[in-house]
């Protein structure tokens, strides 16, 4: 057995610099990762997708051009062997920094393989037995695989192989109209594919307020994205080499004919094959590791990190996580998950930026709000970029005058939603907002507009 100070399993958000944090202050750690580094986000997720979304925006924008005063002479072709490449390119500088970052830090030990716990302080590693006190959990998740009818024998598309795809679908079909399902979904459409979306509930990303999901199903459909909500009995077969995907036993087509299948339904934690029971750590029925405040499991001397705890499904998130166990130990600064402000987005054209808790939320917790609400058609910013869809809102609690979240529909509202998030976490009366002065032409310039204009919740409607 090889003895370290410090183990880590997983190199996404958090692994990495944790083990920066740690080997600088002296320990001896050893990095073991299975498969790319960088994890999820770096390879399969935000990076990959963000930037395909970006190359998708540009070819939208092409198309516009007449809206802009130009013409391109010619029909916009996408070549998706170059679009791959940009998105290798920029995947790799990240994979590789992390990879170098790593492999050359002083102290660390990286293994490469998949690790299991063979008690709680000793991991395996291909034929290694590696021995510490101290093991941090941050393996990560990975794409849900429903146990759809006909689903076997059907070659099917997760997030992982889809940012792979160096073809165009004739007719791409999606499974699960949410985050993930959205941004692929749009951006294949922009690239020329038919998009065919199948939700099971009644809306688009349900657990956003209602406003949200049609203003999303209002400019997908107009951008051509066929959306089939309440799709309540999905299921999937071959035909002459095309794949249908039976959609409802009650309205609309009953079927629709695609190329490729995306499934996009969810994420489940990578804890399945951990040999978490020989370690004694406990799980969730749906897998995730339990933890405290503080990322503590109930084995002393054992964390867990990232989308792993369930405490967070972001990037920021895993992060954060590594800062707190990092602040815990390290520097006696006592930090916590509590301490977190739920926020995150989604990125499809326009994105939504979210803070804080939805409408339905404020409405459901009883206490006197107030909302102001603005369609993006009156932000200036918007309407000179020509991206006029969507809208702000804001709530705030009538009586502590504290902002209580936001929902940024709308161009650059991935970004403008940070004033929101700051004033939030600073505990300022959204007053405070209110009267800062912005500077003009942009998105953020509306939010003091916004709060000088707020209406008692229950008389305005989703
Ligand atoms: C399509 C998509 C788009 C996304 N977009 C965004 C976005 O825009 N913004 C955002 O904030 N988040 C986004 N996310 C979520 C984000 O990617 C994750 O929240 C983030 O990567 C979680 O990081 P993590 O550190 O928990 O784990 P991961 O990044 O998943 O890393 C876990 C690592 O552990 C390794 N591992 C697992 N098991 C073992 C084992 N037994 N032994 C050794 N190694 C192991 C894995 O190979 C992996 O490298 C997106 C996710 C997807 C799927």
């Amino acid at each position: 057995m090889i003895n370290y100070d410090a183990i880590i399993i997983g190199t996404g958000q958090a692994g990495p610099s944790l083990a920066r944090r740690l080997a600088g202050s002296g320990m001896k750690v050893a990095i073991i990762e299975r498969d790319r580094f960088g994890g999820t986000c770096v390879n399969t997720g935000c990076t990959p997708t963000k930037t395909l979304v970006a190359s998708a925006h540009a070819v939208h924008l092409a198309r516009r051009g007449a809206d802009f005063g130009f013409s391109t002479g010619g029909e916009i072709k996408v070549d998706m062997k170059r679009v791959k490449a940009r998105k290798d390119h920029v995947v790799g500088l990240s994979n590789s920094g992390v990879e170098r970052s790593l492999t050359t830090l002083e102290n660390a030990s990286v293994y490469r393989g998949h690790a299991r716990f063979v008690s709680p302080h000793e991991v395996e590693v291909g034929s290694e037995i590696l021995g510490a006190d101290r093991i941090f959990i941050n393996v990560g998740g990975r794409a849900t695989v429903p146990d759809m009818p006909g689903l076997d024998g059907i070659d099917y598309l997760t997030n992982s192989s889809m940012v792979d795809l160096d073809v165009l679908p004739r007719h791409l079909l999606v499974v699960g109209g949410s985050y993930i399902g959205l941004e692929f979904g749009q951006m294949y459409r922009r690239f020329g594919s038919a998009v065919t979306v199948a939700e099971m509930g009644p809306r688009l990303v349900g657990r956003e307020d209602e406003d949200v999901s049609a203003e999303l199903a209002a400019f997908l459909t107009r951008e051509g994205v066929d959306l089939r909500l309440n799709a309540k009995c999905i299921s999937v077969s071959k035909q002459d080499g095309d794949i249908v995907m039976g959609l409802d036993c009650t309205e609309g087509a009953p079927a629709v004919r695609g190329s490729h299948l995306l499934l996009a339904v969810g994420r489940r934690p990578n804890t399945d094959d951990l040999g978490l029971d020989r370690a004694g750590v406990r799980q969730d029925a749906r897998g995730y590791i339990e933890v405290d405040d503080e990322l503590r499991t109930n084995v002393a001397g054992i964390w867990a990190l990232g989308d792993c705890n369930g405490r967070g499904a972001f990037t920021h998130t895993a992060y954060n996580d590594y800062e707190i166990v990092a602040a815990n130990l390290l520097d006696g600064d006592r930090r916590r998950v509590s301490d977190r402000i739920p926020a995150y987005a989604l990125y499809t054209d326009p994105p939504l930026g979210r803070v804080g808790m939805t409408e339905t939320e404020v409405l459901r917790s009883g206490r006197r709000a107030l909302v102001g609400k603005i369609a993006m058609a009156d932000v200036s910013r918007a309407f000179e970029k020509g991206e006029t869809d969507g809208f702000m809102k804001v709530l705030v609690d009538a009586e502590s005058k504290e902002i209580l979240g936001a929902s940024f529909l709308g161009t650059s509202g991935d970004e403008a939603i940070h004033c929101v998030l700051d004033t939030m976490y600073a505990k300022a009366p959204y007053t405070i907002l209110q009267r800062a002065v912005h500077i003009h032409p942009t998105v953020a310039e509306f939010i003091p507009t916004i709060l000088g204009d707020l209406a008692p919740l229950a008389t305005r409607s989703t």
